[in-house]
């Protein structure tokens, strides 16, 4: 089934001339569009307004829609903005130029607040685990004592004497080809149309004033160095009742003592004494979940691997958590004493390692010992 949803938004039949598009559109425009309305509907409604004009307008656009393509391009079938189409350039085209139409009406005073980056630095286990953190921000809130209006309490903002209310001052030239007719920005107003002639003492008629306020931020497990978090509307709100921008949360992990992070897996170094090695032994190791009991098989050897399964980082995208590796050194006495030496001389004498053979290492053989990854254990 074809769709005349675009007509239906135009408020025009689907057998309507283009003349008469034209101005059903031009109508739905002065009463929607953003500089006359702000109104958050009425935006929604104007943007929907302009890209059904816009394609409509567009005979082959017209009439691809009308063979059923949803927004008369070949393109990626959004609903605004195909074909890289800038609805602000279109608009002031339709408006400004050789229409002679309308003016465009005062600015509207309300702004957007102005996002905000803000860096935080946490520690490496609230990066594994996620944390509930708080953060001071100094930022614009809505003034309360002029409701966010910028007027002085008892008084309002009023229509300006110089533009009318109009926002811009039109002034005839004549010149030998007739009156030439300009339009400024009208001094009085800045444009808005209004003053504010006894400003909010408390804002200094902004609307807002400078505040520090704590905001929660929830840190997600696995969050890593440059992570940023987006908290909506958690920044400055904008001047006279603005909406607040948005507030960007860099994250700054502070180095651990003794983990290294590499993607998900954590990464830990230990030592154990030469004997150990040879014979194998229980450590107890201190990860981010507490302590827990390593076994070290006999026989290890220097830069084995061993790994503790699920002990890393929480995956920030899938489930469950890295490993926690663990690199083994072994450490060989350097301060023995006689009677040591003479243990190990008999231990040497029984393996029959008195008379030292060097082995030389073929490049074959797996390279590097750090590649080696020792049996898996859990718990
Ligand atoms: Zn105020
Ligand atoms: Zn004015």
């Amino acid at each position: 089934m074809v769709s005349t949803e675009l007509y239906d938004v135009l408020g025009v039949k689907s057998s309507a001339t283009a003349e008469e598009i034209k101005k059903a559109y031009r109508k739905l425009a002065r009463e929607l569009h953003p500089d006359v309305n702000p109104d958050a509907k009425a935006q929604e409604r104007f943007k929907k307004v302009t890209a059904a004009y816009e394609v409509l307008s567009d005979d082959q656009k017209r009439a691809a829609y009308d063979r059923g393509v949803p927004d008369g391009s070949m393109g990626n079938g959004g609903f605004t903005g195909a074909n890289g189409f800038d609805l602000g350039d279109f608009v002031n085209a339709f408006f400004g130029g050789n229409g002679g139409g309308g003016s465009r009406g005062p600015r509207v005073r309300m702004t957007r607040g102005e996002d905000a980056l803000i860096r935080m630095r946490i520690d490496l286990k609230d990066a594994v685990f996620g944390a509930e953190k708080e953060i001071t921000v100094d930022t614009a809130s809505a003034c309360k004592v002029c409701d966010a209006t910028g007027a002085m309490k008892g008084s309002t903002t009023e229509q300006c004497s110089t533009c009318k209310g109009r926002g811009e001052v039109t002034s005839i030239q004549r010149s030998f080809l007739g009156d030439v007719r300009t339009s400024r920005t009208c001094p009085q107003c800045s444009g808005f149309g209004n003053v504010i002639s006894r400003p909010c003492p408390e804002c200094s008629g902004e609307g807002r004033v400078r505040t520090r306020r704590n905001v929660k931020v929830a840190v997600p497990g696995g969050v890593d160095n440059g992570l940023r978090l987006k908290l909506s509307g958690q920044s400055e709100v904008g001047a006279w009742g603005g909406p607040a921008g948005d507030l960007y949360v860099e994250i700054v992990v502070n180095e651990h003592p003794t983990l290294q992070r590499k993607n998900d897996d954590l990464h830990l170094t230990i030592e154990i004494p030469m004997t150990a090695a040879a014979l194998g032994c229980e450590v107890t190791i201190t990860t981010l979940d507490g302590n827990k009991i390593l076994k070290i098989p006999a026989g290890i050897q220097p830069g084995s691997i061993m790994s503790l399964k699920g002990l890393g980082v929480t995956r920030l995208r899938g489930t469950g958590r890295g490993d926690l590796l663990i690199q083994i050194l072994i450490a060989v006495p350097k301060d023995i004493d006689s009677k040591q030496s003479e243990l190990l001389k008999q231990l040497a004498k029984v393996r029959g390692e008195e008379k030292v053979t060097a082995r030389t290492v073929s490049s074959s053989e797996p390279s590097s010992i750090f590649s080696r990854i020792k049996g898996a254990f859990t718990k």
